[in-house]
């Protein structure tokens, strides 16, 4: 029996290392997986460096994974060894009122797989094993390769924004921001049966992928005034929804300004802890403002969406590294490399 694992530990802010780290047992409720690919979220990148102070080391951050069954604890029932599943990247009680009434991202007594804050530290997925509890475990289709199925989780993310979003029939989408969650986002509305997308970024390559994936009109606030042009190409309406994958001042005002009257904003970007917003817009157009945080029940419906080939993620996967190779991806990443988006890396390919 393994007694160590490799495992990519965040030892200090800004460094990385391979470690050697006790090969950890499933709890009798919790199952081990091996780890074959997990992503690099920028979650994790502004863990790196510090700037989010919620990967406080020592820390194995890592929560977009997917892998295969390597035990069950003594409780766990429906899932066998050698089973390719993913997990979901909250770990929930299962118990308190939100978790009952199904509202699992809200839970209270919610952790995050990879993550340390000062309450609790729950190491992730940057690592040859990892134990998570087996409620949160989906088992995945045989056809679905692993870096792909790593993408189920922030695919689960926009699955449960553009849900929030409440699509009306034929409708007109604005996507704010074309990174991941971005790009997952229009691909969704695109199967939830949005005639008219508008993808906002300002970057021209992102927008010609946007392109790729469906957006029917793209558009660059560096080269002209997106809020005008997108009110112009709507007949001066707006569109029915506006889904803000940034979290910034000018980009809440451009989502605001740019749905119709009675219309919703899903606010899912926050890089910003606050932002200012237009109160008289929002007010006298009866504008809905709705946060959504996580995912709460969406993975089925994203492991669906990944395996019929709604929701193509491949040109999305800019990268497929070794585990040893973590901390170059690491630097690269958070030097904001041009042209790199996701970077997958595969820990149970070391051994
Ligand atoms: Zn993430
Ligand atoms: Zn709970």
């Amino acid at each position: 029996m393994l007694v160590h694992m490799k495992a990519l530990l965040l030892s200090e802010y800004g460094r990385l290392e391979i470690v050697d780290l006790p090969m950890p047992r499933p709890a009798p409720d919790e199952v081990l997986v091996r780890v074959e690919a997990c992503g690099i979220c920028g979650s994790d990148v502004h863990g790196f460096d510090g700037t989010s102070g919620r990967r406080i080391p020592p820390i194995v951050m890592g929560h977009e994974a997917a892998g295969r069954v390597a035990a069950v604890g003594t409780a766990v029932q429906g899932l066998r060894e050698g089973e390719p599943v993913t997990f979901d990247s909250t770990i929930y009680c299962g118990q308190c009122d939100y978790c009952r009434r199904g509202d699992i991202n809200l839970c209270e007594r919610r952790e995050v797989l990879g993550v340390s804050t000062p309450e609790y530290r729950r190491n992730g997925a940057f690592a040859e094993y990892v134990t998570v509890p087996a409620r949160v475990v989906h088992p995945l289709p045989a056809n679905l390769p692993f870096p792909e199925a790593a993408m189920v989780e922030p695919l689960s993310v926009a699955v449960h924004a553009v849900s929030l979003a409440q699509v009306p029939q034929n409708a007109t989408a604005l996507v704010v921001g074309a990174g991941m969650i971005g790009m997952l986002v229009l691909q969704v509305l695109r199967d939830a049966g949005c005639q008219t997308i508008f993808v906002v970024d300002i970057d021209d390559s992102r927008l010609e992928l946007a392109k790729r994936f469906g957006a029917t009109h793209t558009l660059n606030p560096k080269t002209g005034d997106a809020a005008a042009e997108i009110q112009h190409l709507t007949g001066h309406k707006g569109v029915d929804i506006a889904l803000e994958a940034v979290g910034s001042t000018p980009t809440v005002h451009l989502a605001v300004a740019s749905v119709t009257k009675g219309g919703t904003v899903v606010l899912i970007g926050n890089i910003a802890p606050s932002v200012e917003i237009p109160l008289q817009a929002i007010v006298t157009r009866q504008i809905r403002l709705q946060g959504s945080a996580a995912s709460a029940g969406e993975y089925p419906r994203a492991i669906e969406l990944l395996s019929r080939g709604a929701v193509d993620v491949k040109p999305l996967i800019s990268m497929i590294a070794p585990l040893s190779e973590g901390p170059k991806w690491f630097e690269r990443l958070h030097a904001r490399q041009a042209n790199l988006m996701k970077v997958i890396l595969t820990p149970g390919a070391q051994a």
